[in-house]
């Protein structure tokens, strides 16, 4: 039997994931991949929560910028985070995975209202739970709501997928002199400006000792190999 690291896991995803180059549609292949690596997990035990970004639809930012309202940007961005929610969720319905999936809001006849209650009987009952509609409130990301509900269900840690291995000391992509962290602390991230999220997200982990794991998620074994704790894999953010 394989040793688990993290028994309960808040998994962030961003929504540039699930972009599609088909107009009107969504990455179906990387949905399954993903699906895929998750259903390993809960075969070993773990629990998962899931949040997912909307920013392959829409961000409040850039509505604001057409002049819209930002109240009314970020409520059109946090709707993005359900759709990308409701095709995971059918996604892994197809699989015949137990998953649960929540909004901040009420959304009835499309999510269950966010219970921390309801939330943990399903972690006990095996489900998946998907977070989706963001915190429920504006000028926050996706990110500040893997926190919170991070923090809320006492995960091991926060798991933030990107396309790159880490964090790095500049941009890999521009400077190939940019090197790898392995680790580092909340501190460094905010002292150095690194580009890891936005600081109120950073914040709210410090505040709460809510470990954040940045690593790459194009490795098709990723989410195994860190739960088993196949180290070192990526940059772990910590006190
Ligand atoms: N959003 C919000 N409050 C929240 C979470 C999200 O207003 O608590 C809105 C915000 O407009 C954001 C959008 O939802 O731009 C999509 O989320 P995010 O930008 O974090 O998605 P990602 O970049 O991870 O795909």
């Amino acid at each position: 039997m394989k040793k688990i690291k993290y028994k309960r896991i808040l998994l962030k995803i961003s929504g540039e994931f699930l972009k599609s180059a088909a107009e009107g549609s969504i990455n179906a292949v990387f949905i399954d991949d993903l699906i895929k690596q998750i259903q390993l997990l809960t075969k070993l035990g773990v629990q998962i929560g899931l949040v997912v970004g909307g920013g392959n639809l829409f961000r409040g930012s850039n509505l604001e910028k057409l002049g819209m309202r930002r109240t009314i940007s970020d409520q059109i961005g946090m709707l993005s985070t359900v759709i990308n929610g409701l095709s995971i969720y059918e996604l892994m319905f197809k699989r015949h995975m137990q998953a649960r999936i929540f909004a901040s809001t009420t959304l009835a006849g499309v999510c269950e209202r966010y219970r921390l209650d309801k939330v943990n009987k399903s972690f006990q009952s095996g489900a998946v739970v998907i977070f989706c509609f963001g915190l429920g409130i504006p000028l926050f990301t996706t990110d500040s709501s893997a926190c919170v509900h991070g923090v809320e269900i006492q995960a091991d840690i926060f798991l933030k997928g990107t396309k790159v291995n880490g964090v790095y000391s500049g941009d890999p992509r521009s400077n190939p002199s940019a090197t790898l962290y392995q680790t580092l602390t909340y501190d460094d991230v905010l002292n150095k400006k690194l580009q890891v999220m936005d600081y109120t997200s950073l914040v709210l982990a410090r505040e709460n000792k809510l470990p954040i794991l940045v690593f790459n998620m194009s490795d098709p074994k990723i989410l195994y190999n860190i739960v088993t704790g196949k180290h070192p894999v990526g940059t772990l953010i910590t006190e």
